[in-house]
């Protein structure tokens, strides 16, 4: 039998904000809602059974990172799959792969089949169909399982993303026969292709609500690159036709200004490194706007990073300490200045759901804009 998942998301209109919540076997998560990226299996320098503590509710991790080290064999081992493996026991999304084997391998050759690519390990060879990383992700034990797509990167070539999303709709329709032969795989979830033009977006939308998709359908191919003009209105025009009892995913955005924009249109769900890849270089997210902890002036600075967080970094360090730990590259300052950019992800997400709830999203959003750009 396959795991349930329930949901409830408060009615609302076309391009408006709304909250919601989501039930699994592995816990309940509220949305909108962000999911920190365990690239490895990890957040960088963070222990996954505290996660919990920063506020997070679901993670995510990488499907092409897990098969190739430390490979299945670990996770059949594991009586929990990825969670007893790495000690997490909240729900878990897992990618396709798709985007590291496009981004990451110097050798790789998209098929009708699938895509060949070489790891970037020991340069093994390797072959991801849609069929195989719905069974990659079923044996790591994933809560919501992301199809492979073709993940064109920006371009305006009509030709180049016809293409890529008819490559992602025949794929789709791979994965969910596969997906219907494994009884205990996780959620499988579409990806929605179609570049910046609202015409193929609508399309493709169509195709899929045609074949009662799942609760879960995930915005691809935004971020990658296009001005943010382009980013706005393309996204307007999906969330404008986008159904409103799904749950909406727009994939590797992070940037809070970016994420209020979204929120605002109705989307629920993020992911992205920018906590942990920008804390582990010594960026600082408060409501002031982000800081830079390496610069000098705060080599004799005794405040916390925020003195309103209440997270367990602000309560104990300084940011004297921490600029000193960057500048000796101790991984400590990465791994506390990580803790706290999610603690800040998570504070601002409550923020915005209890703006929503008492109808003041709008003037959220704008105090938010207006002391984080100053
Ligand atoms: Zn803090």
């Amino acid at each position: 039998m396959k795991p349930t998942v329930t949901w409830e998301l408060a009615p609302n209109k076309v391009l408006t904000p709304r909250v919601g919540n989501v039930t699994t076997q592995r816990g309940s998560f509220s949305l909108p809602n962000f999911m920190p990226v365990a690239t490895r299996g990890a957040v960088k320098g963070l222990f996954n059974h505290e996660l919990r503590e920063t506020g997070c509710e679901i993670l995510l991790s990488n499907t092409y990172h897990l098969f190739l080290r430390p490979g299945l064999d670990a996770f059949k081992a594991s009586s929990e799959k990825f969670h007893s493996f790495a000690g997490w026991d909240g729900p878990l999304l897992t990618d396709s792969g798709g985007y590291q084997v496009l981004s990451l391998s110097k050798y790789k050759k998209v098929t009708d089949d699938g895509v060949i690519f070489r790891s970037i390990y020991d340069g093994s060879e390797h072959l991801f169909t849609p069929e195989r990383v719905v069974e990659i992700q079923a044996t790591l034990g994933s809560t919501f399982m992301m199809q492979l797509d073709h993940l064109p990167p920006y371009t305006q070539d009509r030709n180049l993303i016809t293409e890529s999303l008819q490559k992602t709709v025949t794929w789709y329709k791979r994965s969910r026969v596969a997906h219907k032969n494994i009884p205990e795989a996780g959620m499988l979830v579409p990806i929605l292709q179609g570049g910046c033009f609202p015409e193929y977006r609508k399309q493709h939308l169509d195709l899929l609500m045609k074949h009662d998709p799942p609760i879960m359908m995930a915005i691809g191919g935004l971020a990658v690159g296009e001005p943010r003009d382009i980013f706005r209105e393309t996204l307007s025009a999906i969330m404008s036709e986008f159904p409103r009892d799904r749950i909406a995913y727009l994939m590797g955005v992070g940037e809070p200004l970016d994420m209020l924009t979204a929120i605002g249109m109705g989307v629920d769900i993020f992911d992205c490194v920018l906590p942990s890849r920008n804390g582990r270089k010594g960026q600082a997210f408060t409501f002031q706007g982000k800081m830079n902890l390496r610069n000098a002036k705060f080599k004799t600075d005794q405040d916390p990073i925020d003195s309103a967080c209440t997270c367990k970094i602000c309560r104990h360090y300084s940011r004297s300490y921490l600029c000193h730990l960057l500048k000796v590259k101790d991984h400590t300052a990465g791994a506390a200045i990580t803790w706290h950019n999610l603690h800040f992800y998570f504070q601002f997400l409550n923020q915005i759901r209890d703006s929503i709830k008492s109808n003041m999203f709008n003037k959220f959003h704008a105090s938010f804009k207006s002391n984080w750009e100053n």
